[in-house]
């Protein structure tokens, strides 16, 4: 069968194979077809060469983790054959560490998880795959155009969990939420915000395209100013650019006992000023609490399964920005200037 794969540390090794062994037993009682595939920067990081590991024994890694598919057999009766399906993409490490042991492999405390697409284990680009049921997460059927959207939507649905958890530890009446970035993370995260019946405000450097129209859909407000000018200080950021630059300034600019989420994964190696000691300050005294979150665990995958059955579905599909078949895979893995979401079509 077709599999995209890539050669793990070697740039530019995408290839799209013809001879992908079917997927093997031990994988997972649950057979499914392969509908779609969400790209992102995640990928295009493997494809440059920079992480990524195949299965041990192998050469190639299949890539894709964010992914939509049709069971077609499920001897154990946890899903019936035609249901929709995303698959969880890190499972548990071996030890397992304590967070793993009760299923909270976001919080994986040694890193010895393994994940679709990415560590050590097959994604989910190749014609049919398996999965054990715990993690096979059901989507309802009319998530059938923008059910790969799941992935990304886990990944701010932990992101919220924590958010909340932390804001319970006093009397919490949140009103105003930054999110920083408007690619698919940070419109998710709008999403999820504006269903929890928040003000919602999404900050970008992009004043054409389809970001600001998307954000305006939301009932939300569109931003593409410096955070220090923005005449609000918001009770909750999302920050999901990983841009240093903001990245500092939203830690200042969150309100008293603001909470600050960093989503965003910053590339390093570049320094900026910092007034490490004003910075303190404005965090003591403010009881602000900055929190990095990545991941997600069935939990998670579950609340964002409904979250996006609760949306609008013409809203959602609008993040898709190109559908490419899996013939033209190559097309798919090369980003345009306007691309939100790009997604790879096995069968439709
Ligand atoms: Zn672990």
């Amino acid at each position: 069968m077709r599999a995209v794969t890539v050669t793990p540390g070697v740039a530019d090794s995408l290839e799209l194979v013809e001879d992908q062994p079917e997927p093997a037993p031990e994988e997972g009682a649950v057979l499914v077809e392969a509908l779609a595939v969400g790209i992102c920067g995640t990928d295009h990081e493997i494809i440059s060469g920079q992480y990524g590991e195949a299965p041990p024994g192998e050469r190639r890694l299949v890539i894709g983790h964010e992914s939509l598919g049709r069971v077609l057999e499920d001897p154990t009766g946890t899903l019936q054959p035609g249901d929709l399906v995303a698959g969880i993409v890190r499972h548990p490490d071996p030890v397992p560490c304590p967070n793993c042991a009760v299923g909270e492999w976001d919080m994986c405390r040694n890193g010895r998880y393994t994940e679709h697409g990415i560590k050590a284990l097959p994604g989910f680009a190749r014609e049919r795959w398996r999965i054990q049921p715990r993690f096979a997460v059901p989507l309802d059927r009319s998530l059938g155009q923008v059910g790969m959207l799941l992935e990304p939507t886990s990944i701010v649905a932990k992101a919220w969990d924590h958010i909340e958890r932390i804001g319970h530890r006093a009397e919490w009446q949140p009103q105003t939420v930054l999110v920083t970035g408007a690619g698919p993370i940070g419109l998710l995260a709008a999403l999820l915000a504006s269903q929890r019946g928040l003000a919602v405000h999404v900050l970008d450097l992009a004043t054409s395209g389809p970001k600001p129209d998307l954000v305006r859909a939301l009932g939300a407000t569109y931003h593409s100013v410096p955070v220090d000018q923005l005449d609000f200080e918001p009770d909750v950021v999302v920050e999901c650019t990983g841009a240093p630059s903001v990245v500092l300034d939203v830690m200042y600019k969150a309100a008293p006992n603001g909470i600050v989420c960093l989503a965003g994964v910053s590339s390093g190696g570049r320094s900026i000023e910092l007034d490490a000691g004003a910075l303190n300050r404005a965090l003591v005294l403010e009881n602000n609490v900055v929190f990095g979150s990545v991941n997600a665990n069935r939990r998670h995958w579950d609340i964002a399964a409904e979250a996006l059955r609760r949306a609008d579905q013409l809203w959602l599909g609008s993040l898709i920005s190109r559908r490419v078949p899996v013939s033209g895979y190559a097309d798919a893995y090369a980003s345009g200037p306007d691309d939100i979401k790009v997604v790879l079509e096995f069968a439709v």
